[in-house]
Protein backbone atom coordinates (compact mmCIF):
# COMPACT_ATOMS: atom_id res chain seq x y z
CA UNK A 1 0.00 0.00 0.00
CA UNK A 2 0.79 3.88 -0.28
CA UNK A 3 1.87 5.56 2.65
CA UNK A 4 3.89 9.02 3.34
CA UNK A 5 5.57 8.32 6.52
CA UNK A 6 8.14 9.80 8.34
CA UNK A 7 11.47 8.13 9.11
CA UNK A 8 13.24 10.38 11.30
CA UNK A 9 12.04 13.94 12.77
CA UNK A 10 13.23 16.84 11.47
CA UNK A 11 13.14 15.42 8.18
CA UNK A 12 10.26 15.70 5.26
CA UNK A 13 7.58 12.90 4.96
CA UNK A 14 8.60 10.75 2.09
CA UNK A 15 6.29 8.33 0.01
CA UNK A 16 6.51 4.46 0.27
CA UNK A 17 5.05 0.95 -0.58
CA UNK A 18 4.42 -0.81 2.48
CA UNK A 19 3.53 -4.12 3.33
CA UNK A 20 -0.69 -4.31 4.07
CA UNK A 21 -0.62 -4.19 7.58
CA UNK A 22 -1.96 -7.34 9.27
CA UNK A 23 -5.14 -6.69 11.68
CA UNK A 24 -4.68 -8.67 15.07
CA UNK A 25 -7.15 -9.76 17.95
CA UNK A 26 -10.19 -7.11 18.49
CA UNK A 27 -8.86 -4.90 15.46
CA UNK A 28 -10.48 -3.56 12.84
CA UNK A 29 -8.63 -3.25 8.44
CA UNK A 30 -9.85 -0.03 7.33
CA UNK A 31 -9.50 1.21 3.87
CA UNK A 32 -8.64 4.95 4.86
CA UNK A 33 -11.04 7.61 2.69
CA UNK A 34 -9.18 10.75 5.03
CA UNK A 35 -7.14 11.79 7.29
CA UNK A 36 -6.80 15.05 8.97
CA UNK A 37 -3.61 17.15 9.60
CA UNK A 38 -3.39 18.30 12.81
CA UNK A 39 -0.67 20.56 14.37
CA UNK A 40 0.50 17.49 16.28
CA UNK A 41 1.44 15.93 13.56
CA UNK A 42 4.42 19.08 13.13
CA UNK A 43 5.15 18.92 16.14
CA UNK A 44 6.59 15.08 15.87
CA UNK A 45 7.97 15.60 12.94
CA UNK A 46 9.55 18.86 14.32
CA UNK A 47 10.55 17.01 17.19
CA UNK A 48 9.10 19.04 19.70
CA UNK A 49 6.87 15.50 20.60
CA UNK A 50 10.29 13.10 21.51
CA UNK A 51 9.78 8.95 20.88
CA UNK A 52 7.55 8.40 18.60
CA UNK A 53 7.74 4.75 16.58
CA UNK A 54 10.20 4.91 13.42
CA UNK A 55 9.63 4.62 11.03
CA UNK A 56 6.32 6.01 11.22
CA UNK A 57 2.93 6.43 9.46
CA UNK A 58 1.38 9.97 11.02
CA UNK A 59 -2.27 10.84 11.17
CA UNK A 60 -4.88 10.30 13.77
CA UNK A 61 -7.56 11.71 12.18
CA UNK A 62 -8.91 8.73 10.05
CA UNK A 63 -12.00 7.98 7.78
CA UNK A 64 -12.04 4.67 6.01
CA UNK A 65 -14.33 2.12 5.85
CA UNK A 66 -13.94 -1.62 7.37
CA UNK A 67 -12.57 -3.99 5.23
CA UNK A 68 -11.66 -6.79 7.10
CA UNK A 69 -12.03 -7.81 10.93
CA UNK A 70 -9.69 -9.47 13.15
CA UNK A 71 -10.25 -12.34 15.97
CA UNK A 72 -13.15 -11.13 17.78
CA UNK A 73 -14.10 -8.08 16.64
CA UNK A 74 -17.63 -7.70 15.77
CA UNK A 75 -18.43 -3.96 16.64
CA UNK A 76 -18.62 -3.26 13.08
CA UNK A 77 -19.53 -5.05 10.00
CA UNK A 78 -17.68 -4.88 6.86
CA UNK A 79 -18.41 -1.61 4.67
CA UNK A 80 -19.33 -0.10 7.59
CA UNK A 81 -17.61 4.10 7.69
CA UNK A 82 -15.73 4.51 11.02
CA UNK A 83 -13.45 7.30 12.41
CA UNK A 84 -9.70 6.74 14.41
CA UNK A 85 -8.93 9.27 16.86
CA UNK A 86 -5.67 10.13 18.35
CA UNK A 87 -6.72 7.96 21.73
CA UNK A 88 -5.59 4.32 20.17
CA UNK A 89 -5.30 2.08 23.12
CA UNK A 90 -5.68 2.54 27.01
CA UNK A 91 -4.61 -0.40 29.66
CA UNK A 92 -7.96 -0.53 31.46
CA UNK A 93 -6.44 -1.52 34.57
CA UNK A 94 -4.51 2.17 36.02
CA UNK A 95 -5.59 4.51 38.32
CA UNK A 96 -6.56 6.61 35.97
CA UNK A 97 -8.14 4.32 33.50
CA UNK A 98 -10.33 3.07 36.36
CA UNK A 99 -11.80 6.49 37.50
CA UNK A 100 -13.58 7.60 34.11
CA UNK A 101 -9.98 9.45 33.22
CA UNK A 102 -8.35 7.36 30.03
CA UNK A 103 -7.24 10.15 28.40
CA UNK A 104 -4.39 10.25 31.06
CA UNK A 105 -3.54 6.43 30.89
CA UNK A 106 -0.23 6.39 32.04
CA UNK A 107 0.70 3.47 29.36
CA UNK A 108 -2.00 4.70 26.66
CA UNK A 109 -1.20 4.38 23.23
CA UNK A 110 -1.85 7.18 20.26
CA UNK A 111 -2.61 6.60 17.12
CA UNK A 112 -0.08 8.16 14.25
CA UNK A 113 2.66 8.72 17.58
CA UNK A 114 2.65 5.28 18.94
CA UNK A 115 0.82 3.25 16.19
CA UNK A 116 0.41 3.56 12.52
CA UNK A 117 -1.95 6.13 11.82
CA UNK A 118 -3.94 7.26 8.37
CA UNK A 119 -1.18 9.04 6.31
CA UNK A 120 -1.58 5.76 4.04
CA UNK A 121 -4.04 3.45 1.82
CA UNK A 122 -5.04 1.13 4.92
CA UNK A 123 -4.89 1.03 8.54
CA UNK A 124 -5.80 -1.16 11.53
CA UNK A 125 -7.24 0.12 14.46
CA UNK A 126 -8.62 -1.11 18.04
CA UNK A 127 -12.64 -1.41 17.05
CA UNK A 128 -13.10 -0.02 21.01
CA UNK A 129 -11.31 3.09 20.37
CA UNK A 130 -13.30 3.93 16.95
CA UNK A 131 -15.95 6.01 16.55
CA UNK A 132 -19.32 5.34 14.31
CA UNK A 133 -19.40 8.86 11.84
CA UNK A 134 -22.50 10.62 11.55
CA UNK A 135 -24.12 10.60 8.31
CA UNK A 136 -24.27 13.86 6.49
CA UNK A 137 -20.40 14.55 6.39
CA UNK A 138 -18.32 13.94 3.47
CA UNK A 139 -15.40 11.68 4.71
CA UNK A 140 -13.23 14.99 4.13
CA UNK A 141 -15.84 17.12 6.82
CA UNK A 142 -15.94 14.58 8.89
CA UNK A 143 -12.01 13.59 9.39
CA UNK A 144 -11.45 17.30 11.39
CA UNK A 145 -14.40 16.59 13.90
CA UNK A 146 -12.20 13.31 15.32
CA UNK A 147 -9.40 15.31 16.98
CA UNK A 148 -9.44 19.16 16.19
CA UNK A 149 -13.28 18.81 17.33
CA UNK A 150 -13.50 16.19 19.64
CA UNK A 151 -10.10 18.01 21.99
CA UNK A 152 -11.56 21.03 21.12
CA UNK A 153 -14.87 19.99 22.57
CA UNK A 154 -13.38 18.61 25.55
CA UNK A 155 -11.52 21.86 26.00
CA UNK A 156 -14.63 23.83 26.01
CA UNK A 157 -16.29 21.56 28.30
CA UNK A 158 -13.59 22.14 31.23
CA UNK A 159 -13.54 25.97 30.74
CA UNK A 160 -17.12 25.72 32.17
CA UNK A 161 -20.16 27.49 31.99
CA UNK A 162 -18.26 30.42 30.71
CA UNK A 163 -20.52 33.16 28.86
CA UNK A 164 -18.04 35.08 27.25
CA UNK A 165 -15.19 33.25 25.86
CA UNK A 166 -12.16 33.69 24.31
CA UNK A 167 -10.46 31.40 21.38
CA UNK A 168 -7.13 32.28 20.87
CA UNK A 169 -5.87 30.92 17.61
CA UNK A 170 -8.49 30.17 14.73
CA UNK A 171 -7.20 27.50 13.33
CA UNK A 172 -8.90 24.17 12.54
CA UNK A 173 -9.77 23.63 15.81
CA UNK A 174 -11.33 27.16 16.80
CA UNK A 175 -13.43 27.01 13.48
CA UNK A 176 -15.70 24.23 15.06
CA UNK A 177 -15.79 25.20 18.54
CA UNK A 178 -16.76 28.85 17.71
CA UNK A 179 -19.98 26.94 16.52
CA UNK A 180 -20.45 25.39 19.18
CA UNK A 181 -20.02 27.79 21.54
CA UNK A 182 -22.05 30.00 19.80
CA UNK A 183 -24.89 27.20 19.82
CA UNK A 184 -24.77 26.66 23.65
CA UNK A 185 -25.80 30.73 23.74
CA UNK A 186 -22.22 31.82 24.72
CA UNK A 187 -20.54 35.17 23.07
CA UNK A 188 -17.54 34.26 21.41
CA UNK A 189 -14.17 35.97 21.43
CA UNK A 190 -11.81 35.27 18.23
CA UNK A 191 -8.24 36.00 18.54
CA UNK A 192 -6.25 35.76 15.18
CA UNK A 193 -2.89 36.36 14.37
CA UNK A 194 -2.37 39.98 14.56
CA UNK A 195 -3.40 41.27 10.75
CA UNK A 196 -5.14 38.65 9.33
CA UNK A 197 -8.27 40.50 8.23
CA UNK A 198 -9.50 37.02 6.52
CA UNK A 199 -9.27 35.46 9.69
CA UNK A 200 -11.05 37.77 11.83
CA UNK A 201 -13.78 37.76 9.19
CA UNK A 202 -14.21 34.00 8.87
CA UNK A 203 -14.46 33.72 12.71
CA UNK A 204 -17.34 36.56 12.49
CA UNK A 205 -19.25 34.14 9.73
CA UNK A 206 -18.79 31.02 11.96
CA UNK A 207 -20.72 33.14 14.78
CA UNK A 208 -17.89 34.97 16.88
CA UNK A 209 -19.13 38.30 18.30
CA UNK A 210 -16.24 39.82 18.05
CA UNK A 211 -13.08 39.04 16.37
CA UNK A 212 -9.37 40.77 16.37
CA UNK A 213 -5.65 40.03 16.58
CA UNK A 214 -4.18 38.64 19.41
CA UNK A 215 -2.31 41.60 20.40
CA UNK A 216 -6.02 43.33 21.12
CA UNK A 217 -7.78 43.52 24.18
CA UNK A 218 -11.37 42.39 23.12
CA UNK A 219 -13.90 44.89 23.68
CA UNK A 220 -14.98 44.00 27.50
CA UNK A 221 -13.97 40.94 29.99
CA UNK A 222 -13.96 37.47 28.87
CA UNK A 223 -15.44 34.58 31.33
CA UNK A 224 -13.24 31.96 29.81
CA UNK A 225 -10.87 30.82 27.05
CA UNK A 226 -9.33 28.09 25.38
CA UNK A 227 -5.80 28.76 23.60
CA UNK A 228 -4.83 26.74 20.45
CA UNK A 229 -2.17 28.49 19.14
CA UNK A 230 1.45 27.01 20.59
CA UNK A 231 2.51 30.38 21.87
CA UNK A 232 2.77 30.18 26.03
CA UNK A 233 2.69 33.70 26.21
CA UNK A 234 -1.23 33.56 24.56
CA UNK A 235 -1.85 32.11 28.20
CA UNK A 236 -1.26 35.72 30.31
CA UNK A 237 -2.17 37.53 27.07
CA UNK A 238 -6.00 35.58 27.99
CA UNK A 239 -5.39 35.88 31.68
CA UNK A 240 -5.07 39.54 31.67
CA UNK A 241 -8.56 39.47 29.58
CA UNK A 242 -10.52 37.56 31.98
CA UNK A 243 -13.25 38.39 34.73
CA UNK A 244 -12.88 37.06 37.68
CA UNK A 245 -13.53 33.35 37.73
CA UNK A 246 -11.63 32.86 34.65
CA UNK A 247 -10.39 29.42 33.35
CA UNK A 248 -7.44 29.45 30.81
CA UNK A 249 -7.33 26.25 28.96
CA UNK A 250 -5.00 24.69 26.62
CA UNK A 251 -6.04 22.80 24.05
CA UNK A 252 -2.35 22.02 22.63
CA UNK A 253 -0.11 19.27 23.62
CA UNK A 254 2.98 21.48 22.77
CA UNK A 255 3.57 25.00 23.68
CA UNK A 256 6.10 27.42 24.04
CA UNK A 257 6.73 28.52 27.88
CA UNK A 258 4.73 30.44 29.66
CA UNK A 259 5.95 34.08 30.91
CA UNK A 260 5.56 34.47 34.78
CA UNK A 261 3.25 37.08 35.64
CA UNK A 262 2.24 38.58 38.57
CA UNK A 263 0.00 36.36 40.97
CA UNK A 264 -2.72 39.41 41.27
CA UNK A 265 -3.15 38.45 37.69
CA UNK A 266 -4.38 34.48 38.89
CA UNK A 267 -6.15 36.44 41.43
CA UNK A 268 -10.07 36.00 41.90
CA UNK A 269 -10.03 32.02 41.25
CA UNK A 270 -8.73 32.55 37.77
CA UNK A 271 -7.36 29.07 36.45
CA UNK A 272 -5.01 28.23 33.88
CA UNK A 273 -4.72 24.56 32.82
CA UNK A 274 -4.23 22.28 30.09
CA UNK A 275 -6.79 19.48 28.33
CA UNK A 276 -4.95 16.48 27.46
CA UNK A 277 -5.93 13.85 24.61
CA UNK A 278 -9.60 12.49 25.10
CA UNK A 279 -11.70 9.80 26.55
CA UNK A 280 -14.01 7.47 24.39
CA UNK A 281 -16.97 9.61 26.15
CA UNK A 282 -15.99 12.62 24.59
CA UNK A 283 -16.07 11.14 21.18
CA UNK A 284 -19.33 9.88 21.63
CA UNK A 285 -20.77 12.64 23.16
CA UNK A 286 -19.47 14.92 20.29
CA UNK A 287 -20.05 12.52 17.50
CA UNK A 288 -23.60 13.05 18.32
CA UNK A 289 -23.60 16.46 18.92
CA UNK A 290 -22.02 17.63 15.92
CA UNK A 291 -24.77 16.79 13.10
CA UNK A 292 -27.23 18.27 15.73
CA UNK A 293 -25.72 21.90 15.64
CA UNK A 294 -24.96 21.09 12.66
CA UNK A 295 -21.26 22.15 13.06
CA UNK A 296 -19.99 22.70 9.18
CA UNK A 297 -16.79 22.03 8.47
CA UNK A 298 -14.40 23.84 6.09
CA UNK A 299 -11.42 21.85 5.01
CA UNK A 300 -8.30 22.03 2.03
CA UNK A 301 -7.84 18.73 1.02
CA UNK A 302 -5.36 17.66 -0.72
CA UNK A 303 -4.19 14.10 -2.01
CA UNK A 304 -1.80 12.16 -0.01
CA UNK A 305 1.06 12.81 -1.61
CA UNK A 306 1.42 16.28 -0.58
CA UNK A 307 1.10 15.59 2.85
CA UNK A 308 4.34 17.28 3.46
CA UNK A 309 2.31 20.87 2.08
CA UNK A 310 -0.86 20.28 4.02
CA UNK A 311 1.71 20.56 6.76
CA UNK A 312 3.17 23.56 5.73
CA UNK A 313 0.24 25.14 5.28
CA UNK A 314 -0.44 24.42 9.17
CA UNK A 315 2.65 26.10 9.90
CA UNK A 316 2.22 29.22 8.18
CA UNK A 317 -1.34 29.67 9.18
CA UNK A 318 -2.13 30.16 5.65
CA UNK A 319 -5.86 27.80 5.89
CA UNK A 320 -8.95 28.44 6.03
CA UNK A 321 -10.67 25.75 8.26
CA UNK A 322 -8.59 22.23 8.60
CA UNK A 323 -5.93 20.28 6.33
CA UNK A 324 -7.16 16.82 4.94
CA UNK A 325 -5.49 14.29 2.85
CA UNK A 326 -7.75 12.48 0.56
CA UNK A 327 -6.59 8.99 0.52
CA UNK A 328 -7.82 6.22 -2.15
CA UNK A 329 -11.81 6.68 -3.08
CA UNK A 330 -12.96 9.61 -0.73
CA UNK A 331 -16.42 10.89 -1.67
CA UNK A 332 -16.88 14.54 -1.57
ZN1 LIG B 1 -4.50 3.03 31.94
ZN1 LIG C 1 -4.73 16.17 16.68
Amino acid sequence: MQAMILERQREPLRPAELPEPVVGPGQVLISVHACGVCRTDLHIVDGELGEPKLPLVMGHQIVGTVVGRGEGAERFAEGRRVGVPWLGWTCGECRYCTSGRENLCDRARFTGYDLDGGYAELAVADERFCFPIPEGYSDEQAAPLLCAGLIGYRALRLVGDAERIGLYGFGASAHILCQVAAHQGRRVFAFTKPGDEKGQAFARQLGAEWAGGSDEAPPEEIDGAVVFAPVGSLMTTALRATAKGARIMSAGIHMSDVPSFPYEQLWGERALGSVANLTRQDGEEFMALAPRIPVRIEVEVRPLAEANEALASIRTGALKGAAVLAVGRATS
